[in-house]
């Protein structure tokens, strides 16, 4: 199965369009709506885990929003979690809206999954010892 994360970004001319719904229909995609600020008639985006048995589907459907008018990046930063300062204190995971941080058990120890993150920064917020951070994807801690 190939997924992948990516950041749509509506203009309002085609806001209101459910084109992300014609993914499934056209393309066989499957989708998880990790983060969206979208409306009719105004500038929206939405982060999205697309799926695919194929990864030639997945492209095929990222050229007919791209069509659409709909333009498609990725994550422009990534997460990390220092294992050093992490208390495995379970904070994050009660926010992760992905289930990139979860909890191990019998060990409990807090896990990241870092294919699974979409970089939404609430772990950032809600770690007390600061153990998450930001890095850009040249490697620069951002914060
Ligand atoms: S909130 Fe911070 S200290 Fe607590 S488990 Fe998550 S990363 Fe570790
Ligand atoms: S940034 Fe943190 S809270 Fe958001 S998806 Fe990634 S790990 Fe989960």
């Amino acid at each position: 199965m190939y997924s992948k994360i990516v950041i749509l970004n509506f203009p309002s001319e085609v806001a209101q369009k459910a084109l992300v719904c014609q993914l499934t229909k056209k393309y066989d995609l499957m989708f998880n709506i990790l983060r969206a600020d979208i409306s009719n008639k105004r500038e929206g985006f939405m982060v999205l885990e697309i799926s695919s048995p194929a990864k030639a589907d997945f492209k095929k459907g990222v050229e007919f929003l791209k069509t659409h008018g709909v333009s498609i990046s990725h994550p422009e930063h990534q997460i990390f979690k220092d294992e050093e300062i992490c208390t495995h204190c379970g904070a994050c995971t009660a926010v992760c809206p992905t289930e990139a941080l979860y909890i191990q058990r019998p060990e409990m120890e807090v896990i990241f999954d870092k294919k699974k993150c979409s970089v939404c920064e609430l772990c950032i917020l809600t770690c007390p010892t600061r153990a998450m951070g930001l890095f850009s994807k040249t490697g620069e801690e951002v914060s």
